[in-house]
């Protein structure tokens, strides 16, 4: 979607690590007119899908999701992050190993907000090595939910997340693929 990665050459920093930090319009600060533009593309992409829910991880995936939600006009559930070791109540639970933070943590979904019979959307911001994607495809199996289909903002397809999810036959459509980026020679696109 030529307007992300416009905004991304404009406006996203590639830091060490093959991290680009793109706050200022997605995932800290957020343009919403930017957003209605995704959400519009997205529910363009899987408008045909039965979509009944979109499902995203806490916490950049959230506003994203509520914006593309009022043209799916189906409700959001998020993966909570768990705080603690413990844990309560009925959820489905999975591991996920953090890109950007470097350690594991477990995410979660009540029972009452994922089941049979769910035509579920997956929205992130981000698709790097695919593990947040995993962790989330996981939940919905759990649930015996139908994931329909993962989409992803920024898709960093230097790494292997979008092979590894595609390759399950699960259907990933990124609005922006980045083929290599480096703090010299800043982003290329696929
Ligand atoms: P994955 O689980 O696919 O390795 O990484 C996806 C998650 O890591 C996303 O939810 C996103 O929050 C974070 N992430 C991965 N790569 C980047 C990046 O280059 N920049 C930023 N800002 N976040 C990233």
């Amino acid at each position: 979607m030529q307007l992300l990665k416009d905004r991304i050459q404009k406006d996203g920093i590639v830091m060490e690590g093959n991290v680009l930090k793109v706050d200022s319009f997605l995932n800290h600060q957020m343009d919403i007119t930017l957003f209605n533009e995704l959400g519009k593309e997205f529910h363009r992409r899987f408008a045909d899908c039965g979509v009944n829910k979109l499902l995203t991880i806490e916490a950049s995936g959230i506003g994203i999701s509520c914006i593309t939600a009022q043209y799916f006009r189906v409700p959001v559930v998020f993966a909570k992050k768990m705080k603690t070791k413990n844990i309560v109540g009925d959820v489905y639970h999975s591991r996920v190993a953090s890109y950007t933070h470097g350690k594991d943590y477990e995410i979660f979904v009540s029972k009452r907000f994922l089941g049979a019979g769910d035509r579920v959307l997956i929205l992130d911001d981000f698709l790097a090595n695919g593990e947040a994607l995993q962790g989330l495809i996981s939940l919905c199996r759990q649930a015996g939910a139908e994931v329909v289909g993962a989409g992803i903002c920024i898709e960093k397809a230097f790494q292997p997340g979008g092979d590894i999810i595609r390759s399950q036959g699960i259907r990933v459509e990124s609005l922006a693929r980045i083929k290599s980026m480096s703090a010299e020679s800043g982003v290329e696109f696929c």
